[in-house]
């Protein structure tokens, strides 16, 4: 691909609402692609990729064994290298870069399972909290230390009572009599970097009921960690309850304000589940590395099992799931950075944050679809990779019977996938409700499109592919029209519904970036194989799963059948030549060995 030094310079005017993917025609405005990542940002990418391949490969087996001072040393190598600043202000120690680049970062660090999450709760989760809702004090006294890796990072939200619910916490803070410390009491469960790390954000309920965010340094009285979890993947991270017993955190470190401590929650929730759907494609392309070679080396009935059309087929649906998976990615940190940067304020500064902050919320939807299908795409990707070793792929010496392991809790962490399902369809139609969507048209626009049909896509590149990006779109207004129609404020309450929507909805999201990314890049034959192929088994799935929102929605059989009878009108029946399209990936793929449309 080739590189450019000026961005996606097209995409600049380019700034729709969240979930306005569902509103506009594919291709009508043009999105950030990894096409046309920076001079910089790919010299950022490269840099964490080096010290990726060279430092922390080598070091798995200590990481992978809980060494703490190993990962600590490695913490302070990626510090120097200026790879834990990305989002931090220049004024602390920072670098202050765009999402992108920061998300480009976590990427490279996803050569090993347990650091790259070790990485993520510090950089993430840990770190952002003070970068965004800090006080200049605050910022000034944590911020250079954790960018430099001097100190590690915690968050510290979920409780053995409340994981999903994570606001019925039970922690409680009340204000010493003295008025210079908060009280600490109550147990904080799954923390990641509990072991190691320095710095813990912690939320409470001050006087019992008004959330609240809290900075608790490692050596506060009161405040103890309790024993490491045996768990069955991301072995290396460490994970440990925090236990609080009168705990004495001075006033100066309550983090924004008394009873809004849901709002540092959930944002920085935000940007954790956005990152966790962009390293899932880095570990889909390490394991299309792994199999791809396994399968030219091993060989059964006297020739190498990628000559198989199974292996080949496995092979190709990984790679369509990268593509796919990063042109949804990029489009929506692309998203984030240019409405934060709409604002006029320059990176770093405090108004920036600011409006980088509410960029992340407006785009809330699409961080949940990239949570959910990155983690389910890499679901499937690692079982295949493991299917593809045979029984080697069943013992510990190979990296992708790890991977396998590793990969189970991404469907758990950041708000479990059940959560981030409903978030989708529930986000839009609150937003719907106040106004703030358009979501009355866009059903509408379905159910007329149902009654009269939908015309095939004007000739040229991708053609049917972009009809089935407009299909997918409107099968999501049909389903959740009719749904809404019929069950009226019931609908909020009614999870298979939701659920099914969201599964519309992400496929909606998924053709459109791919066709979008795909017809603005030079015409490569294994890219658009890559959405041919995904644009049919997705929208298969769109169909099946708009049909389940209807079938839940509506009970009575007549008005069902009638429903279903006009949603036949958005279904494509057009064959497509998957054989071809699937040669057409897995044979560079096997021949190269790797990913065959690397960006980097
Ligand atoms: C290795 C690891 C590291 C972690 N690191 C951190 C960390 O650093 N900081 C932190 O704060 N937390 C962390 N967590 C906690 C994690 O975020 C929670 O485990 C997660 O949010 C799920 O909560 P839970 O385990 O209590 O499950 P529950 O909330 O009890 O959920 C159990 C099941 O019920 C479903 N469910 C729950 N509520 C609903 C609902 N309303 N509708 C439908 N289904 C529902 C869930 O989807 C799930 O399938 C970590 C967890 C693990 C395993």
């Amino acid at each position: 691909m080739a590189e450019t030094t000026a961005g996606n310079p097209s995409a600049a005017s380019y700034l729709p609402i969240g979930g306005g993917f569902l509103l506009a025609e594919v291709g009508a405005q043009a999105i950030d692609t990894p096409d046309a990542f920076t001079h910089e940002q790919r010299e950022f990418f490269r840099t964490a990729r080096k010290f990726g391949r060279e430092r922390i490969v080598p070091a798995s087996p200590a990481i992978e064994s809980k060494d703490f001072p190993t990962i600590r040393a490695l913490l302070r190598e990626a510090g120097e290298l200026g790879l834990l600043s990305l989002d931090v202000p220049e004024e602390f120690g920072g670098l202050a870069q765009d999402l992108t680049t920061s998300a480009l970062v976590a990427e490279a660090m996803t050569v090993q399972g347990s650091w790259s999450v070790v990485f993520g709760a510090h950089v993430g989760i840990g770190t952002l909290p003070i970068v965004y809702f800090g006080t200049h004090e605050q910022q000034a006294r944590y911020l250079p230390k954790l960018s430099s890796g001097e100190w590690a990072a915690a968050y510290a939200l979920s409780e053995a009572s409340s994981g999903s619910d994570a606001l019925g916490a039970r922690t409680r803070a009340v204000l010493s009599p003295d008025g210079r410390h908060w009280v600490l009491n109550g147990t904080k469960q799954w923390i990641s970097n509990a072991g190691f790390a320095d710095v813990f954000i912690v939320f409470a309920k001050v006087d019992g009921d008004k959330f609240t965010a809290f900075l608790v340094d490692r050596g506060t009285p009161g405040f103890t960690t309790g024993a490491e979890e045996h768990k069955m993947g991301i072995r290396g991270s460490s994970t440990r309850s925090l236990v609080f017993e009168d705990a004495q955190v001075p006033v100066e470190n309550l983090l924004g304000e008394v009873g809004k401590g849901h709002r540092i929650a959930l944002n920085i929730l935000n940007i954790g589940r956005l990152k966790l759907g962009v390293t899932c494609m880095a570990a889909i392309r390490q394991v299309v590395e792994l199999s791809a070679t396994y399968a030219r080396d091993r060989k059964a009935f006297g020739k190498p099992i990628s000559d198989f059309g199974l292996i080949r087929e496995k092979l190709a649906r990984m790679v369509a799931l990268a593509y796919v998976g990063e042109a949804m990615s990029y489009r929506t940190t692309g998203l984030i950075d240019r409405r934060a940067a709409a604002g006029g304020a320059a990176p770093g500064t405090p108004d920036y944050e600011r409006d980088r902050i509410t960029a992340v919320e407006e785009y809330s939807i699409e961080a949940s679809i990239l949570k959910v299908w990155g983690s389910e795409a890499l679901s499937q990707v690692a079982d295949e990779g493991v299917q593809i070793h045979g029984g080697y792929g069943f013992v510990e010496e190979y990296v992708v019977e790890r991977i396998y392991r590793d990969n189970r809790v991404n469907r758990i962490f950041e708000g479990t996938n059940e959560i981030n399902r409903l978030l989708v369809p529930g986000t839009l139609l609150k937003r719907a409700a106040k106004g703030g969507y358009p979501f009355l048209d866009l059903a509408t626009k379905a159910a007329r499109a149902a009654e009269a049909g939908v015309p095939a896509a004007a000739p040229g590149r991708l053609s049917r592919e972009r009809r089935v990006a407009e299909l997918n779109k409107l099968l999501f207004g049909f389903a959740a029209g009719v749904a809404a129609k019929e069950l009226g404020l019931a609908i909020s309450e009614r999870q298979e519904v939701l659920a099914a929507l969201a599964d519309v909805a992400m496929e909606a999201f998924a053709v459109d970036s791919a066709v979008a990314r795909a017809l603005q890049a030079a015409p490569d034959p294994v890219a658009e194989a890559c959405v041919s192929l995904y644009a049919e088994e997705s929208h298969l799935r769109a169909v099946q799963r708009a049909r389940g929102a209807l079938l839940a929605a509506v009970k009575d059989p007549v008005k069902a059948r009638g429903a279903l009878e006009r949603m036949r009108r958005l279904v494509d029946e057009e064959p497509g030549d998957v054989v071809a399209w699937r040669e057409a990936i897995a044979g560079p793929t096997i021949e190269l060995g790797r990913y065959p449309l690397a960006w980097n």
